[in-house]
């Protein structure tokens, strides 16, 4: 049966961080429709499960926003109906809800736990005062140490803290930049919590967000490339140090704690995605599902031809809660779009450079009925071979670790 994961997204925090572009809307908790929206997704998911029956389920992640603020009881109910409609159930389901600390203490991550929560992903971001509030961050150090804390009394068989590095503070012309040794500090406090997983991100300076904003305008303090290269390096010796894999360019897993949900995305795996604003990439799926410029049941494919529709759901909360529960023949959605053999084979480079095992080109491109190499791709991996930046092992290919920093320029280099 083919693999498939689930991804839920709840679209509301306590407050907008003014580095962040994911789709999410200030709310207080308790102005929040809490069952509504579960019901809202639970409709949507009877029109969609179909594809859930045919495959076997992986991984189901509740990202955000903020999902540790919606009510563990309608996780739940969300939950059991997604693993209800799946084929299969993968012996070692994982499902992961990300967390604020500011919504997560011992006895959240109990009711978690209960209604079926097997991870925990700890938005920590950082362990100084100073720099937490500048990315608006409404805990502090200790609050981000103790959620994890928290996570890990609660019996939750696996927590991961995020850190955010290339951050710099004071003024976009006297920019302090963290030192290098100050972040694998911090990875280190956070490693000695006893989580199994670390994802370690670079801030990016994305536009429609405030800093985009401030930055447009040469407001805004920023790191330079090479004090982040070298920050990104010494969190590497940090982790590895302490026993942890650095699996993927911005994550690290103790022994057989990787996330199984992230790796699906990075080896190409569908996934069903619900909820407002949410990405879901399926290959062959119901015509129903048909895009909006094709005709029902008409995706215009060539017969046999390994073609996958992504679409994205409604991106206001209010709209995509009222569709849903109107119903409906077909499922409306933000865009949808129809990925081609080649597009899908572009991306599996793209994602499968992340990771440090690389991946397989020629079974990627055989499965997607395609051929692995043209002649200015393999002219292009002779190239990168030849300067250090790819490591070509029969069809497997990989970027060693010192180039790591130029994955994205590697991957786009050999589409
Ligand atoms: S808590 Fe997370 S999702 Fe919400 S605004 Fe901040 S970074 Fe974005």
């Amino acid at each position: 049966m083919e693999p498939i994961t689930a991804y839920v997204h709840f679209p509301w925090c306590l407050k907008k961080c003014p580095y962040c572009d994911f789709v999410s809307f200030a709310k207080a908790r308790e102005e929040i429709d809490h069952r509504g929206y579960a019901d809202a997704v639970l409709a949507e998911l009877a029109r969609r499960a179909e594809v859930l029956g045919q495959r076997e389920l992986r991984s189901v992640f509740f990202g955000g926003g903020t999902p540790s603020l919606w009510e563990p009881e309608e996780i739940g109910r969300v939950l059991s109906a997604i693993t209800a409609a799946a084929g299969r159930l993968s012996p070692d389901l994982e499902v992961t809800v990300e967390c604020n600390p500011t919504s997560l203490d011992e006895s959240r991550a109990r009711a978690l736990r209960a209604s079926g929560v097997n991870r925990l992903s700890v938005g920590v971001q950082g362990l100084d005062v100073e720099r937490l509030r500048f990315l608006g961050r409404l805990h502090d150090p200790d609050g981000g140490l103790g959620a994890l804390t928290a996570a890990l009394r609660s019996g939750m068989p696996r927590v991961s803290g995020d850190l955010i590095y290339g951050v710099a503070l004071g003024t976009a012309e006297a920019a302090r930049e963290q030192r290098p040794e100050h972040a694998a500090a911090e990875a280190r406090a956070v490693a000695s919590t006893g989580v199994s997983h670390i994802s370690a991100y670079s801030l990016t300076i994305e536009p429609g967000t405030s800093f985009g904003e401030l930055a447009r305008r040469g407001r805004l303090p920023l790191a330079g490339d090479d004090g982040v290269a070298e920050t990104f390096f010494a969190i590497d010796e940090a982790l590895e140090a302490q026993g942890f894999t650095h699996y993927e360019i911005s994550n690290y897993a103790r022994p057989g704690h990787e996330a199984r949900h992230n790796l699906g995305y990075w080896q190409g795996v569908d996934y069903l995605g619900l909820g407002c604003a949410a990405f879901g990439t399926v290959s062959r799926p119901d015509p129903r599902w048909g895009l909006r410029s094709a005709g029902a049941g008409d995706h215009g494919e060539a017969p046999g031809e390994a073609f996958a529709v992504r679409y994205r759901n409604l991106v206001s909360p209010e709209r995509y809660m009222a569709a849903m529960v109107e119903g409906g023949q077909t499922i409306p959605v933000a865009s949808d779009e129809r990925l081609g053999p080649e597009t899908r084979l572009s991306e599996r480079i793209m994602l499968g450079l992340r990771l440090r095992e690389g991946f397989d080109l020629e079974a990627a491109a055989a499965a997607l009925g395609v051929p692995a190499w043209s002649a200015a791709r393999r002219k292009a991996a002779e190239r990168l071979e030849r300067a250090g930046r790819l490591r070509v092992d029969g069809g497997r290919l990989s970027v060693p670790r010192a180039a790591w920093v130029f994955a994205d320029g590697i991957a786009a280099e050999l589409f």
